[in-house]
């Protein structure tokens, strides 16, 4: 039981939660994998979530090759002074700003005011990103711009 988590979802009440798809269970990584978090699946059937992941949203598939961020964090990538790029040396900042753009975009049409996002993520991390392929403080893309509206963040690891 993550009573940290159980509190943010108490506060939340009936309004909409944004969270990161993987933490659902949903296949949504890189990779084609999912990094399901128990507690967050078992409130799946009581909370009003609504699942995003950013890089699928950004037009990118999966599996897809992983990407880092270059040159700063998230917020760094939203004022054109860092970009992202796949592991391929392909750049992928156009990809990652427009899912970040799409999330933004859900949180106004459903009027969500929080949201659940798994840390270390280029797109979603809140407290570490990863920069140059290693893990890095600062948020990710979409992390930064959902800060950017005061939206309310939880992290899961
Ligand atoms: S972009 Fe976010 S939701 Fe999508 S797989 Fe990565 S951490 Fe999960």
């Amino acid at each position: 039981m993550n009573q940290a988590l159980d509190d943010f979802l108490t506060k939340a009440g009936d309004s909409p939660v944004l969270v990161s798809a993987c933490l659902l269970g949903l296949a949504t990584r890189y990779d084609g994998d999912s990094k399901a978090d128990a507690d967050m699946v078992a409130h799946a059937a009581s909370v009003r979530l609504i699942p995003v992941c950013p890089e699928q949203l950004g037009g990118l598939s999966t599996p897809r090759p992983k990407s880092s961020l270059s040159g700063g964090d998230g917020s760094k990538v939203l004022t054109a002074s860092a970009k992202v790029k796949s592991e391929s040396g392909k750049d992928v900042t156009e990809n990652f700003l427009r899912g970040a753009r799409v999330v933004a975009a859900l949180a106004k049409i459903t009027g969500a005011r929080f949201a659940i996002l798994k840390d270390k993520s280029p797109s979603c991390g809140v407290t570490k990103t990863n920069i140059d392929f290693q893990t890095a403080d600062g948020p990710g893309v979409a992390a930064a711009v959902l800060k950017s509206l005061k939206i309310e963040i939880f992290v899961l690891p």
